[in-house]
């Protein structure tokens, strides 16, 4: 008797999240051919699976005309700059990515006969006037902001995809994912938690922006690469958001990271960027109904997990 292995597309599979997408579907006995053209990804991420059997590597742009030889049974959409210093520097390539990337990987998922997940973001749901945020709030996003390179993209994303899904019948899901860290985040991605833990380790000042009353929802690595496996396994099309719901404002983020370093940084405040969420929490009702998905890893126990990566990297 044969058994049919199957095999999962990841495009930016050598990102943070990819890359983790990589190693649990390795794990789970699959093929995988990691597609990413390195821009925020990097191969360091991936150089573990390089040569392993069953694995991939494609360094090649999604947003152009994609061709993957052999059969295609899942394809997990995550190519894109995903922190506010990268799409700022690259706004261009984050509108392509989310519009005519998802085009063509959908376009691949209908050929193949593949299953699609899109990457979605809580993005989705801008500057937040419903609080905590369910799926079914339709979001305050600035379509003209410097984050609207971003925002707008992934909600093109979406309609693309259920369009997709209504018209070609393609078997699509989609995860919004709220903020995520753990090892493989980059150190200088602009984003509170590298910038934080790098500036702790190095003994530099701690750059809070605003006042840091603004609230964000940390949520560790492992834990949404469960949900997110989960959803690619269950028969649910509409949007589900993954994330941790337990809040904090930055200001205590930042002291929580003094702390835990047991750093004598000290802290400054800078300007507050343009179109910067207040707040930001997942209402996680329908992950947990749906998928009997919750989190798993206190922040305590992440951020000591993450701090270990970084203290190996930090120079
Ligand atoms: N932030 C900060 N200092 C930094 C980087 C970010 O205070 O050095 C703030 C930022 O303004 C935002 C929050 O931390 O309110 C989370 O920012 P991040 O870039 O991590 O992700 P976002 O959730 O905004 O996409």
């Amino acid at each position: 008797m044969s058994i049919t292995i199957k095999r999962v597309l990841v495009t930016g599979g050598a990102g943070f999240l990819g890359s983790h997408l990589c190693d649990r579907f390795m794990k789970e006995g699959w093929d995988v051919v990691c597609m990413d053209n390195l821009i925020t990804g990097n191969e360091n991420n991936i150089s573990h699976l390089i040569g392993q059997p069953g694995f991939e590597f494609v360094k090649y742009d999604v947003t152009n005309y994609v061709h993957v030889p052999g059969k295609l049974d899942l394809i997990l959409h995550f190519a894109s700059p995903a922190s506010p210093i990268d799409y700022l520097e690259m706004p261009i390539q984050t509108l392509k990515v989310g519009s005519l990337g998802t085009h063509k990987a959908l376009g691949l998922a209908k050929e193949k006969k593949a299953r699609f997940l899109l990457a979605s973001t809580s993005e989705v749901y801008g500057d937040p006037l419903i609080h905590p945020q369910p799926e079914s709030y339709w979001g305050n996003v600035n379509p003209i902001g410097y984050r609207g390179v971003y925002d707008e993209a992934k909600r093109f994303a979406e309609a693309m995809t259920m369009a997709y899904h209504r018209y070609h019948k393609v078997d699509t899901r989609i995860v919004r994912i709220f903020n995520t860290y753990g090892p493989r985040m980059r150190l200088d991605d602009g984003r509170a938690l590298p910038t934080f833990m790098a500036q702790a380790l190095r003994g530099e000042d701690i750059t809070v922006f605003g006042k840091g009353e603004q609230t964000r929802s940390f949520c560790y690595v492992d834990d949404l690469i469960e949900g997110i496996y989960r959803l690619s396994q269950s028969e649910e099309v509409d949007p589900v958001n993954i994330g941790n719901p337990e809040e904090i404002t930055i200001l205590d983020f930042a002291k929580e990271i003094i702390e835990l370093t047991g750093s004598r940084s000290k802290i400054i405040y800078k300007d507050l960027p343009k179109d910067d969420p207040q707040v930001r929490r997942p209402d996680i009702s329908r992950a947990t109904s749906i998928l009997k998905w919750t989190p798993q890893v206190p922040r305590r126990e992440g951020l000591e997990k993450t701090l270990q990566y970084f203290k190996s990297i930090v120079p």
